[in-house]
C-alpha cells in the first residue's frame, strides 16, 4: 500500500488530501499540521470571525469526522522536524513517518516587528491563525485605540472591523500608499477614501519609530513626528513563504519551494502547493498568496501525484471585504502601463482595468461583480477588449466576449 504524507494542514493541505481520496486513491494518507485545529478557512479571520459574526465551527473546512471517515490520518499539534530524503522519512517530535510520496503545503509565516521595535511589550498582535484571533478579539472594545501597522489586506480588513466596532483606528503604511503591492493608485485612492469616511486615520509614508509602555504597549512614536496613545497594536506587514523544512532538506528554493509545471519539487518524490510554492507562469516564476490558488494548485498536484501529468495553469483571483465594499480582483497586474476606469452600475461601484499596451492583464472591481466576472473570463480566454469600449458605461460587458 502506498503512503502519501502531506505536511501542512491549511487550505492547500486539506484540499490536497480530499482530492486524493476524491480521485480514488486508496493507499494510506496522512495529513500533518502544526496547529491544534483541524484545517480551517483563514479569510474570515480578519473579517466575519473577528467581527464576532461567525461561529468557530463554521471556520472548519470539514468536520473532524470527515478525515476519519475518509481514512485520512490527521496528526495535529505536530511540527515536522526534518525530512530525510534518502530514507523517504519524516522526523517528528514523537517518532518517524515513512512516505512513498510527500507533499509540502506549509503555507507562509507571518512577519513580525523586529525586537528593536516591539521589545517585550504585551498588546502587540498579528493576524494569521485562529489562535491569533482568539488573543486579539477581546481587545476589540469600542472607544479603545488601535494602531495598525501595514496597509495591505490584513491591515485594511482589521481596520474595517475595528471602525465598525467603534474603536479609534490609526493605520500607518511605510511606503507612499496603501495596497501598493496589490493594486494601482486608483484602487488605493478608493480604499483610502472609504476608510477615511469611516473615521480611520490613515497615514501613508509613515513608519513606526518606537513603541512605548511598561509591560504593555501604551504609545507609539511615528516618523511623521507625532506620538500617539494606543491600547493595542496590530502588525500586518506581510508573510514569508514557509520554506525552512524544504531548504534544510536541500530542495531548491526560489522565492518559495521551487516546483515544475506539475507541482513537483527538485526531488521526484516531493511535491508542493499553495502559499509556499513558486511555480512557472507565462514564461516567468510566481508564488501566489491566495485561497483560490491554494485550492486549485493542491488539487492539480493531488492528481499529478496519482499520475495525471496535468500542467498547472493558474487563474489568479483575489477578494477582500471592507465595510460594505467587496473588492474582487481578476488576473495579475504585473507590468501594466495603463488603467482604464469603468464607472459602476450604482453609486460607489467602479472597476479599474489594467492594460499592458493593448493587452488586458487584470481587473479590480469594487462592488461590481459583473465587471469582475467578465474581466476574469476575458483574461482567461486571452481576449483584450478595446479601452474605449471598456470605459463606456453604455457598453454591455457581455458583448466584449
Ligand atoms: P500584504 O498584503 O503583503 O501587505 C503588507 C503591508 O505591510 C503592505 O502595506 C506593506 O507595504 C507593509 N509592509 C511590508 N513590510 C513592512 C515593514 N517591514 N514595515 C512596515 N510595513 C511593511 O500582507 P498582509 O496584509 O500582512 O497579509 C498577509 C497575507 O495574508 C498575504 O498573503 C495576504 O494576501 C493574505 N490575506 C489576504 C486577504 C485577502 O485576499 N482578502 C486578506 C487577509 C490576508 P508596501 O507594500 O507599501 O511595502
Amino acid at each position: 500500500m502506498r503512503h502519501i504524507v502531506v505536511v501542512g494542514a491549511g487550505q492547500a493541505g486539506a484540499s490536497l488530501v480530499a482530492k486524493l481520496r476524491g480521485s480514488g486513491f486508496d493507499g494510506q494518507v496522512t495529513l500533518i499540521g502544526a496547529e491544534a485545529h483541524p484545517p480551517y478557512q483563514r479569510p474570515p479571520l480578519s473579517k466575519a470571525y473577528l467581527l464576532g459574526e461567525m461561529a468557530r465551527e463554521r471556520l472548519y473546512l470539514r468536520p473532524e469526522a470527515y478525515y476519519a471517515g475518509q481514512q485520512i490520518e490527521l496528526r495535529l499539534n505536530t511540527r515536522v522536524r526534518s525530512i530525510d530524503r534518502a530514507a523517504r522519512k519524516l522526523v517528528l517530535p514523537d517518532g518517524e513517518v515513512l512516505y512513498d510520496m510527500l507533499a509540502l503545503t506549509t503555507g507562509a509565516v507571518v512577519n513580525r516587528l523586529p525586537k528593536s521595535l516591539s521589545g517585550n511589550l504585551d498588546g502587540i498582535h498579528v493576524i494569521r491563525g485562529l489562535d491569533d484571533i482568539d488573543r486579539l478579539e477581546p481587545e476589540y472594545v469600542a472607544e479603545r485605540r488601535v494602531l495598525i501597522i501595514g496597509g495591505g489586506y490584513i491591515g485594511l480588513e482589521a481596520a474595517a472591523v475595528a471602525a465598525k466596532k467603534g474603536l479609534k483606528v490609526t493605520l500607518i503604511n511605510h511606503s507612499e500608499r496603501i495596497l501598493r503591492r496589490i493594486a494601482a493608485c486608483e484602487t488605493s485612492d478608493f480604499f483610502r477614501e472609504l476608510h477615511r469616511a469611516h473615521g480611520v486615520d490613515i497615514r501613508e509614508n509613515t513608519k513606526l519609530e518606537a513603541l512605548t509602555g511598561e509591560g504593555r504597549v501604551s504609545g507609539a512614536r511615528l516618523s511623521d513626528g507625532t506620538e500617539i496613545e494606543v491600547d493595542f497594536v496590530i502588525v500586518g506587514i506581510g508573510v514569508t513563504p514557509a520554506t525552512a523544512l524544504a531548504e534544510e532538506a536541500g530542495l531548491e528554493i526560489d522565492n518559495g519551494i521551487k516546483v515544475d509545471a506539475f507541482g513537483r519539487c527538485s526531488d521526484a518524490h516531493i511535491w508542493a502547493a499553495g502559499d509556499c510554492a513558486s511555480f512557472p507562469y507565462r514564461g516567468t516564476r510566481i508564488r501566489l498568496e491566495s485561497v483560490p490558488n491554494a485550492i486549485d494548485q493542491a488539487e492539480c498536484v493531488a492528481e499529478n501525484m496519482l499520475g495525471a501529468g496535468k500542467e498547472y495553469v493558474a487563474r489568479p483571483w483575489f477578494w477582500s471585504d471592507q465595510y460594505d465594499v467587496k473588492l474582487q480582483i481578476a488576473g495579475l497586474n504585473t507590468g501594466y502601463d495603463d488603467i482604464v476606469k469603468r464607472p459602476g452600475a450604482r453609486e460607489g461601484a467602479v472597476s479599474f482595468w489594467y492594460y499592458r499596451d493593448t493587452e488586458l492583464l487584470a481587473v479590480d472591481a469594487m462592488n461590481e461583480p459583473r465587471a469582475y466576472m467578465m474581466g476574469k473570463r476575458l483574461i482567461e480566454a486571452g481576449k483584450s477588449p478595446g479601452k474605449a469600449l471598456v470605459e463606456n458605461p453604455e457598453t454591455d460587458l457581455k458583448s466584449l466576449m
